[in-house]
C-alpha cells in the first residue's frame, strides 16, 4: 500500500488541520450503551497511519481514545510517525460543561490517549446536562471559557465547537476571548450547508463535516432516502476520473475546504477514502453535487430539544432519550 500525502488547512490559531481524518464512532446499541470496545478499531488506526491518515477525530463518549492512544504510540515507538505529525480531535461530553470541569474531562482524555496535548478540543453540544442527564442550565460561554483556559494551560492547542448553529457561533465570536478553531457539523451531499460553511470559513473557522457519506450507506442500520452508490449523476463523475462515487463525495467536501471524516473499520474502504488526493473536480461538477442537496439532518437528538440551547428545529414527535439508562 501506498501512502497518500495528505495537506493541510490553517486554523485560527496558526496551526495546520490535515485536510481529512478518520471518523471513530462504532455507535451504540439499543439500550443507548456505546459498543463494546472494538478492538479491531486499534488495528484499524495502525493500519490507517501506515496509509497515510494522520487526523483522528473521536469524543469522550464514543469510548475509543485509549485504542487509538494506543495504535498512535506504537506507530511512533515504530518510528513510522513522530507525535507532532498525528493530530487529534477529541470531545467534551456533556455532563462537564462546568467551567471547573473541562480541565478534568481533558486530563481523563489525555490519559486514555496515552498524549501530553490534544491537537483540537471540540464541545460536542451546545447542550449541558447534569450527571443524571437532566438539563443543566450552564450556559455555553461558561464552557467555552474552560475550553479557553485549557488552551492557555497548552493540554490543547486548539479548541473549537461541534453541532452549533449559526448563531450559537456568532455568539461565541462575539463573547469569547479565542476564536474557534473549528466547528464539526453534519455535511454530505444531502445537507450541504451552504450558508453555514461560507460563513464558517469567512471567520477562519474550519470546518470538519461529519457522516460525509449522507445517504450512499445505510445509517442506524437501516437504508435512507437518497442517492446511493450506484446514483447516476455521481456515477458518470466517477467513471470520468476513475474513482468511486464515495471518492466522489469525499473530494467534494475536499473541493469546498471541508474536511471530511469518514469512519470505516474496513482495510480496503480506509484506502479508498484517502486516495483522493490525486484528481480534482470541475466548479461545474461540484454544483452538480450541491443540487442533491435535501437539508436532511440523520443526528437529530430531539430528546433534547427542549433544552435552552437545542440547536435545530423542533420537531412534532421527539424520539426517547437513549441516554436515559433505565
Ligand atoms: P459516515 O458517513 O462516515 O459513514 C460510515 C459508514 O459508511 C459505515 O457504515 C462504513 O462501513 C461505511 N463506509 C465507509 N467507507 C465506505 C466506502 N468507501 N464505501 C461504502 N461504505 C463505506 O458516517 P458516520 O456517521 O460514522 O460519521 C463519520 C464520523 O463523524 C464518526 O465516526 C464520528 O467520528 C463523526 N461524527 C460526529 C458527530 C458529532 O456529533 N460531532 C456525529 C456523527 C458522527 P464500514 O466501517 O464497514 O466500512
Amino acid at each position: 500500500a501506498s501512502t497518500m500525502e495528505v495537506p493541510s488547512l490553517k486554523m485560527n490559531n496558526g496551526r495546520d488541520m490535515p485536510a481529512i481524518g478518520l471518523g471513530t464512532y462504532l455507535g451504540f446499541d439499543q439500550n443507548g450503551v456505546v459498543k463494546s470496545k472494538d478492538k479491531q478499531l486499534r488495528d484499524v488506526v495502525m493500519r490507517a497511519i501506515d496509509v497515510g491518515y494522520r487526523h483522528f477525530d473521536t469524543a469522550s463518549v464514543y469510548e475509543t481514545e485509549q485504542e487509538i492512544g494506543e495504535a498512535v504510540k506504537m506507530k511512533v515507538e515504530e518510528g513510522v510517525v513522530k507525535r507532532e505529525d498525528i493530530f487529534i480531535t477529541t470531545k467534551l461530553w456533556n455532563t462537564q460543561h462546568r467551567r471547573t470541569e473541562v480541565a478534568q474531562a481533558i486530563n481523563d482524555s489525555l490519559k486514555k490517549l496515552g498524549l501530553d496535548y490534544i491537537d483540537l478540543y471540540l464541545m460536542h453540544w451546545p447542550i449541558g446536562l447534569n450527571a443524571d442527564y437532566s438539563h443543566s442550565d450552564v450556559d455555553f460561554m461558561e464552557t467555552w471559557r474552560g475550553l479557553e483556559d485549557a488552551q492557555r494551560m497548552g493540554i490543547v492547542k486548539g479548541i473549537g465547537l461541534s453541532n452549533f448553529n449559526k448563531q450559537q457561533l456568532e455568539r461565541v465570536l462575539k463573547e469569547g476571548t479565542i476564536k474557534p478553531d473549528a466547528i464539526q457539523i453534519e455535511v454530505h451531499l444531502q445537507n450541504v450547508q451552504k450558508e453555514m460553511v461560507e460563513f464558517c470559513q469567512s471567520e477562519g473557522v474550519v470546518v470538519m463535516g461529519y457522516s460525509p457519506f449522507g445517504s450512499l450507506v445505510a445509517r442506524h442500520g437501516s437504508t435512507v432516502e437518497g442517492p446511493k452508490i450506484d446514483d447516476p449523476v455521481l456515477s458518470s463523475i466517477a467513471q470520468k476520473y476513475g474513482k468511486t462515487t464515495p471518492q466522489i463525495v469525499l473530494r467534494w467536501q475536499i473541493e469546498r475546504k471541508v474536511v471530511p471524516i469518514p469512519k470505516t473499520v474496513n482495510p480496503k474502504r480506509l484506502e479508498e477514502n484517502i486516495n483522493i488526493f490525486d484528481f480534482t473536480l470541475t466548479p461545474d461538477e461540484v454544483e452538480k453535487i450541491n443540487g442533491f442537496d435535501t437539508h436532511t439532518r440523520y443526528t437529530l437528538p430531539s430528546f433534547w430539544q427542549n433544552h435552552p440551547y437545542y440547536p435545530f428545529d423542533k420537531v412534532d414527535n421527539p424520539i426517547a432519550d437513549p441516554f436515559i439508562k433505565v
